[in-house]
């Protein structure tokens, strides 16, 4: 697969497959439930859409191919691809109906667009050739050229990472509604929503799901509620927020293994850990060879990993902004 990155500049064709090939790539891991790749999916067209809208069709070609590749043929593929209720099957049905035909269209612009990038290109290499007497031998090494690869920014490689808008807002807003749960030694956690926008990411929600803490553990119940708020608001999962009331910022073995399965969903995904007794607070995600492991790890509970520290690292992509405003939806009451 060496070859890939290379290919002719001068044809459209091949640029438009390769795109295609790429996306073809995904894996569908068996480690996270299939209903997460369904949520997932209806994200991964939210942001499609997006970059169609602001003219990256690239972009947009890549998302949708990786959500027909992830549904036409992988998923089914799922050990508990049968626990996935109908309704939720006959949405993604209506997802990838209505997605078919914005393919194609996107397709054809794309493959004008190509073959206009490919006329200029060897319009610019006749002129150059003649001013500088190149031989024709030049002239057909420098129509096999390395594409300034825009598509590695959607890549799973760590490099290609968006960046991702914190408001610093959103830890004094957390610790307040976590306050009462701090004090009795209960953990607390939230869901970080937002936006793409302009290739980057930005949490612009918290979500405050209904949930049971203890001391070193919090669950979440009725996530429907979550998704729902998410689709009315056209918002994609940008990561997870949590307490620890009495130990300080890290990510323990089961905080781990629930970052896993949002790391696999969003590339970009964080978790923050708020240790209010020490004043402490902690952006992370996992390392590559991190989010290998832990999805290949079959424990539950809490359980030790061999060299835990370097399965995650802290989130270089954040980038805080004190004037970004953050929507906080607690769901815990209604
Ligand atoms: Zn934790
Ligand atoms: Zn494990």
């Amino acid at each position: 697969m060496e070859t890939m990155g290379k290919h002719l500049i001068g044809d459209p064709e091949a640029r438009i497959k390769y795109i295609a090939e790429r996306a073809a790539t995904v894996e569908v891991k068996f480690a996270v439930p299939p209903l997460k790749y369904y949520r997932s999916g209806v994200e991964m067209i939210r942001m499609a859409n997006t970059y169609r809208v602001e003219g990256d069709l690239e972009a947009a070609y890549f998302l949708y191919h990786k959500f027909l590749t992830i549904f036409l043929e992988k998923i089914n593929k799922h050990p508990q691809y049968n626990t996935i209720k109908a309704k939720d099957k006959a949405d993604n049905q209506k997802l990838l109906r209505e997605t078919l035909p914005v393919v194609e269209q996107l397709k054809a612009q794309l493959k004008a667009k190509f073959k206009l990038e490919a006329i200029k290109y060897i319009e610019e290499e006749k002129e150059r050739l003649k001013n500088d007497k190149e031989k024709p031998a030049e002239f057909e090494k420098k129509c096999t050229v390395q594409l300034p690869d825009d598509l590695d920014k959607l890549s799973e490689d760590k490099k290609g990472l968006r960046d991702i808008i914190v408001p610093t807002k959103i830890i004094r807003e957390f610790l307040t509604l976590a306050y009462v749960n701090t004090v009795s030694n209960k953990e607390t956690c939230g869901i970080l929503a937002g936006k793409l926008q302009l290739n980057r990411l930005t949490i612009t929600h918290l979500l405050i799901p209904k949930q049971s803490g203890s001391s070193d553990s919090c669950l979440t119940h009725n996530e429907e509620e979550i998704f729902d708020y998410q689709d009315q608001h056209d918002l994609i999962t940008l990561g997870w927020i949590h307490t620890h009331p009495t130990q300080t910022a890290f990510l323990s073995s089961v905080d781990l293994h629930t970052h896993c399965a949002y790391q696999l969903m969003m590339s970009e995904a964080i978790a923050i850990v708020c240790a209010p007794k020490y004043d402490e607070t902690g952006y992370f995600m996992l390392t590559d060879h991190g989010l290998n492991f832990i999805a290949r790890c079959r424990e539950s509970g809490f359980h030790p990993h061999p060299n835990e520290k370097t399965l995650y690292t802290h989130a270089q992509h954040c980038k805080f902004e004190s004037t970004a405003e953050i929507e906080v939806i607690d769901l815990r009451a209604k």
